[in-house]
């Protein structure tokens, strides 16, 4: 399969991601764990996006593009790809538009997993994450806790709230949501590629995108 993901922080595109993934292969691509990773490794890249991550900001379109630009040339890629934190701006979705071109690859469609925002809210506040960058296991403190003693099930590491998961940070990353990203559902349902899902349980969703797929 060949998507992209939309929905507001918190909607369950990573969940949603891994389970389309494991269904026939299909590469999860996550701008958010690519970027997460370059600043644990310290690069260039992660050193240059840091700032803008901590506080909830976007990071430079142009930062973007260039990730992307190679990570879709990737022998991966060629199965099919589950995109999930981009595009994120109508700028990133034009210049996507042009890359797939110059590609020659065409997606599927585009998911709009849409969650009410009191149910995104409670989500956002209550995740905690593993600090082990090669793990990043997602806990919730209320449905899916982490040890008693705060370490991670799969592998002890501690689990934390992420920076950009303080309350603050929160409201910011929704404000840009509703900004920078929502426009872009009506950017794909112009090209007739948008299909929307209510989505409060990750499972069924991924059997409706799948049945939509097969359809
Ligand atoms: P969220 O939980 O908000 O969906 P992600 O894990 O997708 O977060 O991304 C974390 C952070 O990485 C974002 O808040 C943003 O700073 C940056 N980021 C990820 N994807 C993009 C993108 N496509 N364009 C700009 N910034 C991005
Ligand atoms: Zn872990």
């Amino acid at each position: 399969m060949k998507i992209i993901l939309l929905g507001a922080p918190g909607a369950g595109k990573g969940t949603v991601a891994k389970l389309l993934s494991e269904i026939d292969g299909s590469v999860q691509i996550s701008t958010g764990d690519i970027l997460r990773a370059a600043v644990k490794a310290g690069s260039e890249l992660g050193k240059e996006a840091k700032g803008y991550m901590d506080r909830g900001d976007l990071v430079p379109d142009s930062l973007i593009m260039k990730i992307m630009e190679a990570r879709l040339q990737e022998p991966d890629c060629e199965k099919g790809f589950i995109m999930d934190g981009f595009p994120r701006t109508i700028p990133q979705a034009e210049e996507l538009k042009s890359l797939l071109q110059k590609l020659s690859i065409s997606l599927d469609f585009v998911v709009n997993l849409e969650v009410p925002r009191d149910v995104i809210l409670d989500r956002l506040t209550t995740r905690r994450t593993c600090s082990n960058p090669a793990c990043q296991e997602i806990y919730n403190i209320k449905s899916n806790p982490p040890n008693p003693d705060g370490t991670c099930k799969k592998c002890g590491s501690p689990v934390i709230q992420r920076d950009d998961e303080t309350e603050e940070a929160i409201l910011h990353r929704l404000e840009t949501y509703n900004a920078k990203t929502a426009p872009l559902i009506g950017f794909y349902e112009k090209e007739g590629l948008l299909r929307s899902f209510r989505s409060l349980e990750s499972k069924k969703t991924v059997e409706e995108i799948v049945k939509t797929l097969e359809a």
